[in-house]
């Protein structure tokens, strides 16, 4: 017998949930679903797994493609991919469909009832993304060349870095160096933020020149072998004050106490709680106003979500980020973060980029 491929083994752990959910099928339609479980890496396909066959859908232009990259039964649909599935679906006989409610649009869903209206389709919620929490060797390798790749990027970014540049200006620069050094891309749109602007989590490279005696916040990600890695770093243009340098103290020793804490069986919400309660001793709790870290992988944002009412205890094998921040509007902004593998008797911080305040 042919020794069981990483696609064949995620495919029997989620079709061992078939009966705890009540299908005979499901017909996963997430992109990064359909990836994780088949292999398959272009930007349309299905995937129908029964408890004996796994097909996928797709169409023409992934005709050569597909089946160098899966293990699965290819079937290239010259008309709509869901007609297609629904069609096989009932030329199989399958009656209880599962399907991805959170992660499909309604035109699909209209569809699906259409086609199959003799189906009973029920919706399975984070089932395939619960599964992608804990990840393989494989992934875990994965990961941490993107971590790697990424702060290889932002380490000869800072070298081309000058006083007069712009936020966008450096941005591009680290984009570039992603991408010379390997990367598929970029996992997010890089955050080049600089003073104020820092001060918004989510802030836009601007066309401003980064000002001096500020503070600088640079939050990126790379993909690397469809894995993602993120990390943020706030560093001091020129001289800081007083305030700013205790923000950056307040958020390195809040970053470092949740890491601390990280063990398998503790839940999400008790390292957010960690994150908080250190902010709370330096009075800059009511400034953090984000969760404390998500997983990664596949995907930029996954489950685990590391927040306040979050009870999924952490297990060896998750990758999640660690982030606390704090933004004081009109003023500055610091937020740090990491890359965490959670291990079996910790954690291991895969992201090798310096933590202490450097000076640019
Ligand atoms: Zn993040
Ligand atoms: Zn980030």
């Amino acid at each position: 017998m042919a020794e069981q491929t990483e696609f064949e083994a995620r495919r029997d752990r989620l079709a061992a949930k078939f009966s705890e959910h009540r299908i005979d099928a499901v017909l996963v339609t997430a992109l990064p679903n359909v990836r994780y479980l088949s292999g398959f890496t272009g930007s349309n396909g299905v995937l129908l797994l029964t408890r004996e066959r796994a097909v996928l859908f797709t169409d023409p232009r992934y005709a050569a493609q597909a089946p160098g990259e899966s293990d699965c039964q290819i079937k290239v649909a010259k008309r709509h991919l869901l007609k297609e599935a629904c069609a096989s679906i009932k030329r199989l006989r399958l009656r209880a469909i599962g399907y991805e409610r959170n992660r499909i649009s309604l035109q699909s869903f209209e569809q699906m009832k259409e086609y199959g209206e003799t189906l009973k389709l029920k919706p399975l919620d984070g089932v395939v993304e619960a599964l992608r929490t804990v990840k393989s060797e494989g992934e875990i390798a994965s990961i941490r060349a993107s971590v790697q790749l990424n702060s290889a990027a932002l380490a000869e970014a800072l070298t081309q870095f000058k006083s007069s540049m712009t936020e966008v200006e450096l941005a591009a620069e680290i984009d570039y160096r992603m991408r010379r050094l390997g990367a598929e891309g970029t996992a997010f749109e890089t955050i080049v933020a600089s003073g104020e602007h820092a001060a918004m989590p989510h802030a836009r490279p601007s066309g401003q020149a980064i000002a001096a005696n500020q503070l600088l916040l640079i939050d990126m990600g790379a993909s690397v072998a469809g894995y993602a890695s993120d990390m943020t770093r706030t560093f001091a243009v020129g001289k800081l004050d007083g305030r700013k340098r205790q923000m950056y103290k307040a958020v390195l020793q809040s970053q470092m106490a949740v890491i601390a804490a990280i063990k398998p069986g503790i839940t999400c919400a008790k390292l957010d709680l960690e994150a908080r309660s250190t902010l709370a001793e330096f009075g800059m709790d009511k400034l953090f106003v984000h969760s404390t870290g998500h997983g990664l992988g596949l995907e930029i944002h996954e489950q685990p979500r590391i927040g306040k009412k979050e009870k999924v205890k952490l297990e060896a094998g998750m990758v999640i980020t660690i982030e606390p921040g704090v933004y004081e509007e009109g003023f500055a902004g610091v937020r740090i973060e990491d890359t965490v593998l959670v291990t079996a008797s910790g954690s291991e911080i895969l992201t090798p980029t310096k933590k202490d305040l450097l000076v640019l």
